[in-house]
């Protein structure tokens, strides 16, 4: 899918829409590229504009070497918003949501960074990893995943959630296991 004129050039417009007036842009020219052709080579923005196109979302150039994807339909992950690469997909548009959410793009664009300095593919096991010790230690699956705290929780529209105590939530995940594998021994078994 073509990324025709994906425009570094535009970082001004957006970003003054994105991160307010007066928040200073600091990442340089050099690095956005660095970005983009890394997350390219690591196969994570090609993985991004496949999606896009299986989920019939409509690609456009962003600000700052991003692509965003509007009316992603595959409702697989459940998100106003995900990135995948340089890729930002939403299944709703993205004028839209930054008109009502306009931090979304910085955190989106924090994920882009962790795609480039995860090496591309790996992000998506250590994800689920940090994802499973977020719930593991609060229930929730961000306010303890260390990929969703770096890129700005409030601005990912997620809540800050304290802590629980480790061992009954271990306890209870082990058993929730135990009563799902029982349940399924006992399923196989009235197979004929
Ligand atoms: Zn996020």
């Amino acid at each position: 899918m073509p990324s025709r004129g994906v425009g570094i050039a535009s970082a001004h417009w957006d970003a003054r829409r994105a991160y307010g007036t007066r928040v200073a842009i600091r990442t340089s020219t050099g690095s956005l590229r660095l970005r983009s052709a890394g997350n390219w080579l690591n196969l994570s923005t090609p993985l991004g504009l496949a999606l896009a196109r299986l989920g019939r979302a409509e690609v456009r150039p962003g600000p700052r070497g991003l692509l965003l994807a509007d009316g992603y339909r595959l409702g697989f992950p459940v998100a106003a918003a995900f990135t995948v690469g340089n890729v930002l997909l939403t299944p709703g548009r993205w004028d839209d949501l930054l008109r009502t959410r306009p931090g979304l793009l910085k955190h989106e664009e924090a994920h882009s960074w962790q795609w480039l300095a995860c090496a591309g593919l790996p992000f998506l096991p250590a994800y689920g990893v940090c994802l499973a010790w977020s719930v593991l230690r609060s229930g929730d699956l961000a306010a303890h995943n260390v990929f969703e705290r770096q890129a700005g929780l409030v601005q990912g529209g997620y809540r800050a959630v304290p802590v629980r105590p480790l061992a009954p939530a271990v306890r209870a995940a082990l058993s929730r296991g135990l009563t799902a594998s029982g349940r399924q021994r006992q399923f196989r078994r009235r197979q004929p």
